[in-house]
């Protein structure tokens, strides 16, 4: 079994929706065992600005599928939720990113973990502190803690907002 962080986003349509829809998908894939959901959290839009907020969540699932694999049974969910436009960083009704896969390391034209912008991305650190404060990254080792603090010293400038009374639930 592979403990894997993914990162949900929405900006388009009714976001919220959009996330549980995204997660109804992944709780159907025998494959896929979803064990912590973070809190919802709402932020600017980073990189491409001119569009809407985005709501973004982070979860831990089990899972016994291979990295490739896992990212094609998201981009289904992502394909079959409609998500059509195919434009970095740009507007989308379901962004479903692989962070971190157990302490795996990948680099290949399809596929890289650790996602290569989490370490700047206050919406994906603070979600992924809020289920798991222990964490380590693969690599260099680094806690959650300290990466999350160079990346408040770095982009303290990054709206963010914990949306009060969200689910923050465990699963087993
Ligand atoms: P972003 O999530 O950076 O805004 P996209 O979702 O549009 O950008 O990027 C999609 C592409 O990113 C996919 O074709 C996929 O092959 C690639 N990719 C590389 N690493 C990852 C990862 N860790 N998780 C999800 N997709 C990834
Ligand atoms: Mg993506």
């Amino acid at each position: 079994m592979n403990i894997v962080y993914i990162g949900l986003g929405s900006n388009q349509g009714d976001k919220i929706r959009n996330l549980n829809d995204a997660l109804a998908a992944m709780r159907s894939i025998s494959d896929i065992n979803i064990k912590k959901t973070s809190s919802l959290y709402i932020s600017e839009p980073w990189g491409n600005l001119d569009q809407p907020d985005f709501i973004n969540q982070v979860i831990e699932i089990e899972t016994v599928l291979a990295p490739r694999e896992l990212l094609h049974y998201l981009q289904n969910i992502e394909i079959k939720m409609g998500r059509q436009r195919i434009e970095k960083w740009g507007p989308r009704l379901i962004d479903l990113d692989i962070l971190l896969y157990g302490g795996e390391e990948l680099n290949t034209p399809e596929l890289t973990i650790p996602h290569p912008y989490m370490r700047e991305r206050l919406f994906v650190l603070l979600p992924l502190q809020e289920i798991n404060a222990e964490l380590i990254f693969p690599g260099d080792g680094a806690k959650i803690e300290e990466v999350l603090i160079r990346a408040l010293v770095r982009e303290g400038n990054q709206k963010i907002e914990r949306i009060q009374g969200s689910p923050a639930d465990t699963f087993c």
